[in-house]
């Protein structure tokens, strides 16, 4: 039994609706969230030397579950965290290192032994949409609306990208196990807030109308049968 089953929430690396982020962080331009949880079952992928977990608006789990396997109630509420200590509190950087709040017992949780080793160390950086303007027309806006100057303008900060987790040899992609690789590719591609597919890595577009994410599955479905042929 896990924090996500105890709290009856969202699963692990259940990607969220790309609308569904906006309702939820209204004043949130984008966000990225570097997570290094350390403890047993989160060993780094081969050839890390740590484990590092990226995720932006569109990926981060509300609860991450501790896989220590005897620990009761155990995890980390990451939207919790990021919804009072980072957004409501106006972080552009935010750094903590939190200890799983489960505790180590039997495994239904009747007896207790102590608390959990396991901790996460949370690194966040957020824009958020800068309202310059209070008026009739101040209305939450985005990117399309801002080129049109209604007043609203992203906070020019720095988005600094590493390529620790987007951009890995070929060895390290073999030995992946199937979530990794899902994790691996939920940072890889990435649908933003204004429903476009771009890559996580480098930031650039793959497609933009469901024409095009159409046309790339089909490209796909064609050269698969070429992949992993040696
Ligand atoms: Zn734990």
């Amino acid at each position: 039994m896990k924090l996500s089953e105890v709290e009856a929430n969202t699963k692990y690396l259940t990607p969220r609706a790309p609308s569904t982020f906006k309702k939820a962080y209204p004043t949130v331009e984008t966000i990225r969230v570097e997570m290094r949880p350390v403890g047993e079952g989160f060993e780094p992928f081969a050839n890390m030397t740590e484990r590092l977990e990226i995720y932006n608006e569109n990926t981060f789990p509300a609860i991450i579950d501790c896989r220590n396997p005897r620990c009761y109630g155990g995890g980390l509420q990451l939207d919790h965290l990021i919804r009072w200590s980072v957004v409501e509190a106006k972080q552009t950087e935010y750094e903590k290192t939190i200890w799983c709040q489960g505790y180590e017992g039997s495994p239904k949780g009747r007896s207790k032994h102590g608390p959990c080793d396991t901790y996460f160390t949370v690194k966040v950086s957020v824009v958020y949409i800068k309202k310059l303007h209070d008026g009739p027309h101040a209305v939450s806006t985005h990117q399309d609306e801002m080129s049109k100057g209604t007043g609203y303008k992203p906070v020019s900060k720095t988005l600094t990208r590493t390529l620790e987790v987007a951009a890995v040899d070929i060895g390290t992609m073999a030995k992946m196990s199937s979530e990794e690789y899902q994790t691996y590719l939920r940072n890889t591609f990435i649908v933003d807030h204004h429903g476009i597919l771009k890559s996580g890595a480098a930031g650039y577009p793959l497609a933009v109308t469901r024409a095009q994410a159409k046309a790339l599955i089909g490209y796909l479905t064609e050269i698969s049968p070429t992949i992993g042929e040696l």
